[in-house]
């Protein structure tokens, strides 16, 4: 008898968004990207949601090898480039293009001689100041990387650090745009910027491909709901309450005992906890559904269960159907509520929960 925890992916839901990736860059081609083990999904998975990208993209060496190991064909992109040169001759021979971010992986790639040809991306530094060349010696790498004959085509990318927030006085989307362009200006190669946020907010940024991540899995960086940008949750994370508390006004609940009635309540024990990768820094009042209903969170999230008021639902019994986030409580809101982002959540879903899918 498994525990009632699991997280059900829906592959129509991956589908779709995928679509709604597209519509908003419909001359762009796609990087499907599936780091992190496709954001918590599952690699398998995310190649059947994703059937239709034109490529995917990744962090993870081995992980690129085992989407062909599964059947991918197209092109997979590694995003962060090779870690050492038995990285590079395992991408050359397996059809995976790589990024190249750095001066330590130019010389690696010069010095590596591959035996097969492989397609490379340049790595600009826009602003974010975290992987890339500066502008200023982008056409000297390009030099380099197209003496090489191993390398076949060089295309750009960068990544943006606001484009969920494109006024930022500190570094601004435009500011990005405009160090890009100057840093490729008159270089032949296909160009790549927009992450989700830059596909749904500013279709301007969408050039020969984009790479959208979040977006595809049902949540949104902007301050906007997924919802209003027609993006439906793929991961839905649900439970059971395995245990009722009816407690007095002054009576504690949990570790700590943090969360103390105010009025007589009563208590539902809920099968998923920090081990299971539910936030343990959410506080009294994440949001949560007890079949269908909208109630909250109260005391503190322990390693295998929460506990949550159950005080006006008086249908609730042990069996009730609880949802953690998903179907009809997006993500976004359980995660803004614990002070994250729906990316860490979903990252986070442990090896124990059971993961199953629908609509395959
Ligand atoms: C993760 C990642 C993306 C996708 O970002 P989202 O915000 O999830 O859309 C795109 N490009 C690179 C380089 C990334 O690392």
């Amino acid at each position: 008898m498994p525990r009632p925890l699991v997280a059900t992916v829906d592959i129509a839901a991956l589908q779709h968004n995928l679509d709604v990736a597209k519509a908003h860059a419909p001359h762009a081609k796609i990087w499907a990207i599936v780091k992190a083990n496709a954001y918590g999904h599952g690699l398998e998975r995310a190649i059947r949601g994703f059937s239709k990208a034109d490529g995917l993209g990744l962090i993870e060496p081995e992980a690129a090898l085992a989407l062909r190991e599964l059947g991918w064909s197209k092109r997979i992109l590694l995003l962060e480039g090779c870690f050492d040169a038995a990285d590079l001759h395992a991408a050359a021979a397996h059809h995976i293009d790589i990024v190249v971010h750095s001066m330590e992986q130019l010389v690696l790639l010069e010095r590596a001689e591959l035996a097969e040809q492989v397609d490379v991306h340049l790595k600009i530094n826009s602003g974010m100041n975290r992987l890339g060349f500066i502008p200023a010696i982008c056409r000297d790498v390009y030099e380099r990387l197209r003496s090489l004959p191993y390398v076949r085509n060089i295309s750009f990318l960068t990544h943006f650090a606001n484009a969920d927030d494109a006024f930022n006085p500190a570094l601004p989307l435009s500011e990005q745009m405009h160090r890009f362009q100057m840093a490729t200006q008159g270089l032949e190669g296909e160009r790549c910027l927009s992450n989700s946020a830059a596909d749904l907010l500013h279709a301007d940024c969408a050039a020969d491909w984009v790479r959208p991540g979040i977006m595809l899995y049902g949540a949104t960086p902007s301050p906007q709901t997924a919802a209003s940008f027609g993006l439906q949750p793929a991961m839905t994370l649900r439970s059971e309450i395995i245990g009722i508390q009816h407690i007095a006004r002054g009576d504690a609940v949990g570790y700590g005992s943090r969360f103390v009635a105010e009025s007589p309540m009563t208590i539902g024990v809920v099968a998923c906890g920090y081990a299971d990768g539910y936030p343990r820094h959410a506080p009294t009042g994440t949001p949560v559904l007890v079949d269908g209903i909208k109630t909250r969170m109260v005391g503190r999230v322990s390693m295998d269960m929460i506990t949550v008021d159950l005080t006006h639902l008086q249908n609730a019994k042990v069996g009730s159907s609880v949802t953690l986030w998903g179907d009809g409580l997006p993500i976004d809101d359980v995660a803004s509520a614990a002070g994250t982002v729906g990316y860490e959540l979903m990252c986070a879903v442990a090896p124990r929960v059971r993961m199953i899918e629908v609509n395959g």
